[in-house]
């Protein structure tokens, strides 16, 4: 016992690098629930030629290691971005990008500047790889307050747009300042792209130091075989790609996202246009009940909720899972909500109706 090298207390494995001790293991606790409307997935599914290609995966392709760098899907995938394929980059999932892109581009406490609210693995990934985090609260218009974070000289500025969680599209004049302006790497994380039908993959054609991420995990419906990639010049992402390592993109995933890519591209399109349709019906109704969405370029809704967390809580106790926040910058607590089919979506309104009238001390159904 004495010679165990886990500290007891607090369960630390204390060999680790120092910098670990103040990392936190993400797990955000979720117990399950029967409609999950927190991760902006595709809830109509999976693609059903990709749903094919899954079931009839070869044995071969198992027991055998998968491409080096996955060259098949950077060209399947660049042929869908417009770009050339040396200007890709795969990985698993696109917070492998993430992650592989610090490490690839920061030194031991170089600055990763964020707007924030933002995707809230970015703090995350930039203490993982002992860079130092700082976070600038966006402007009252929901667009990144590009004098502050440029102010912080970060190497690596991190953008996201449609953001997470917000929903807000950052203007072009933004993403091409924050790129001509920037004294390193900027991230454009793309993750919702497809729903906004706006990209800056063009501009990572045209400039040495933007990197754009993108992901199979949420338009696509292939969050469960992580399935990401990035876009910049080719110096740029073969950088990110020795960072990665070889074999990040598995068999069955590589196989599975191509054939989304060359036999899937209508059911994908029509489930972006449904998710667009019932994301403007969901803000209509929670306009309808008095409440302010903010406007989503994204598969999701932002709503801002007064105690967010305890009508979460009483969300799920009804079953329904929507993601809080609390105190964002100008709006306070928040809700966001995953749109997805119109039936998932009026089972979340009528347990909201319940939830707020339970939090707020209203008369309870
Ligand atoms: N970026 C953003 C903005 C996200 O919301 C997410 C997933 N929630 C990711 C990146 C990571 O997605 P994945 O690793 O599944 O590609």
């Amino acid at each position: 016992m004495s010679t165990s090298n886990i500290d007891m207390t607090t369960d630390r494995l204390t060999f680790a690098r120092a910098l670990y001790d103040a990392v936190p293991l993400y797990d955000p606790k979720r117990a399950p629930v029967d409609l999950d409307l927190t991760d902006n997935t595709n809830l109509w599914g999976l693609p059903p030629h990709a749903e094919r290609a899954l079931r009839e995966i070869p044995v071969a392709r198992i027991t055998r290691y998968p491409s080096l760098y996955a060259a098949e899907l950077k060209e399947a995938l660049a042929s869908f971005v417009g770009a050339k394929p040396e200007y890709l980059v795969t990985g698993c999932g696109s917070d492998d990008i993430l992650d592989s892109a610090m490490r690839a581009f920061g030194d031991p406490g170089s600055v990763v500047a964020s707007s924030e609210p933002s995707f809230a693995m970015i703090p995350i990934f930039a203490q993982m790889n002992g860079l130092t985090y700082v976070g600038v609260p966006e402007r009252p218009d929901h667009q990144p307050d590009l004098d502050a974070l440029l102010a912080a000289k970060p190497r690596i500025l991190y953008l996201c747009t449609p953001n997470n969680p917000t929903g807000a599209l950052l203007t072009q004049e933004t993403l091409e300042r924050a790129v001509r302006e920037a004294p390193g790497v900027v991230f454009i994380d793309e993750a919702y792209a497809e729903f906004s039908g706006v990209s800056a993959v063009e501009l990572a054609m045209r400039v040495d130091n933007l990197l754009v991420i993108r992901t199979m995990s949420k338009a696509f419906g292939l969050a469960g075989l992580r399935v990401g990639y990035g876009i910049g010049a080719p110096a740029l992402v073969r950088d990110v790609e020795k960072s990665r390592g070889p074999y990040k993109v598995n068999a069955m995933a590589e196989q599975v996202a191509l054939t989304a890519l060359r036999e899937d591209m209508a059911w994908v399109q029509a489930h972006v246009a449904l998710a667009v349709e019932n994301r403007e019906r969901l803000a209509a109704a929670l306009r309808d009940r008095g409440y302010a969405p903010l406007t989503s370029h994204a598969n999701y809704v932002c709503v801002p909720v007064a105690q967010a967390v305890e009508v979460g809580q009483a969300l799920r106790a009804r079953g329904v899972a929507a993601r809080p926040f609390a105190g964002l910058p100008h709006v306070g607590d928040t809700l966001r909500i995953s749109v997805g089919p119109w039936e998932m979506l009026e089972r979340f309104l009528v347990a909201f109706d319940d939830a707020t009238a339970d939090v707020y001390g209203g008369v309870t159904s």
